[in-house]
Order: structure tokens, then sequence, then C-alpha cells
């Protein structure tokens, strides 16, 4: 493992650094990202791959489940991104990334992958609490209409839940109001490699064409 990522290393270093010399030369100096993006610390979420972004483009906040907590909880890590992004470096995006096959999410139904079961997840379960409403509201739409796909349901309503919790920092209403930020709720096909969007004219995620 290790020698698959120090060659990766070296591949940067000798390849895309050397082509992009002038870009790091300026990234040096301080960032300028125009977009926090909020996504699940999945290994195969790969934002910067999926968006072609450069280096400097993108501030992340990773964390299991892409779960924004409402303002007025304890102040943690992605509170401490959102707010450092929006109010020190004034991004102009804020996007919520969801994705297919979402353990998160699955574990919000007490299923297990393998390597999860009858382990120690104290921590685990107490965050995915703040996902609750998301659960709550995908069960009552799988009832009424079983045909639906639970857990593509789970995923798009949690990334619904972080977008309506953006709504509870003050600073991000001021931003809507101002008109100097815009947020976006997206979901990741990992199989397929589909990206789909939320539209809040229609309700509904669409794919982005
Ligand atoms: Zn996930």
């Amino acid at each position: 493992m290790e020698k698959v990522h120090l060659d990766g290393y070296r591949n940067f270093r000798d390849k895309y650094f050397k082509d992009n010399e002038q870009l790091f030369d300026e990234l040096a100096k301080g960032q300028k990202p125009h977009t926090i993006l909020i996504t699940c610390s999945d290994s195969r979420v790969a934002p910067t791959k999926i968006l072609s972004a450069k280096a400097g483009e993108l501030f992340i906040a990773r964390n299991i489940g892409n779960i924004v907590p409402p303002y007025e909880t304890t102040k943690g890590a992605t509170q401490s991104a959102i707010e450092y992004a929006v109010n020190a470096l004034k991004i102009e995006n804020i996007v919520i990334l969801g994705h297919s096959s979402c353990g998160a999410c699955k574990h919000l139904y007490h299923e297990h992958s393998p390597e999860d079961e009858d382990v120690e997840l104290s921590h685990v379960e107490e965050w995915l609490k703040l996902a609750y409403p998301a659960k709550n509201e995908s069960m009552l739409e799988y009832l009424a209409d079983k045909s639906k796909n639970l857990s593509e349901i789970t995923e798009k309503n949690n990334v619904k839940l972080s977008l309506n919790r953006l709504m509870t920092y003050p600073y991000i209403i001021d931003g809507l109001e101002n008109r100097t930020l815009k947020i976006h709720g997206w979901w990741y096909d990992i199989g397929t490699g589909v990206l789909e969007s939320y539209n809040y004219a229609t309700k509904n995620f669409e794919v982005v064409v």
C-alpha cells in the first residue's frame, strides 16, 4: 500500500505538479475557492476527480453521511468548515454531495456490512442520530410506494435534510438574501458515474446533462 501511495506521489510531482507550476506558485500565496463541498467520507466518492477540479477550487468538508448538523448544536468540525468557508473565504456555493450505496444511510436501518458487524461504533451511531429525520421521511415514502428504492430515497432525503439544515445558519440566510451565496444538493451514483442535482422548482433530483 505504501508503495502505491508513494508511486502516486512521484507521478503527481513529476507530471501534474510540473505541468501546473504556475498554479501552485499562485496557490502558495493563498486560497480563493469558489465552493465548499460537504460530502461523505466514503472512499468511492472522489470529488476532485468527479468534478475535474483543480487544486484551490474546492474547500472540502467530509464526514460520515454528508451530514450538516443544526447551527444550534455543539460546535464541531463541519460547522467550523462551513463558517470559515462562508465568512472568511467568501465562497459562492455550498454543495451537499450524497451518493449511492451510502453505508451511513444503510446504518440508519441497522443494516450492517460484513466489516461493521459486532464492532464498537458508538460514535458513529451517535453521529448518525442527526440523520434520523431523513430516515423517518424515507420510511413513510417507501411505505406509500414500495416500488421505490429505500436506500436511494434515504440518500436523497439525507441530502435534502442537509440543505434544510443550512437554513439554520444565520450567515447563510444572509448570503442567500444578498445573492452572494447559492446552495446545491447533488447525488452521485457510484456504479454509473451519473450525477443528479436537486431542483427546488420540481422538487426532484434531475440528471446533470
Ligand atoms: Zn456515504
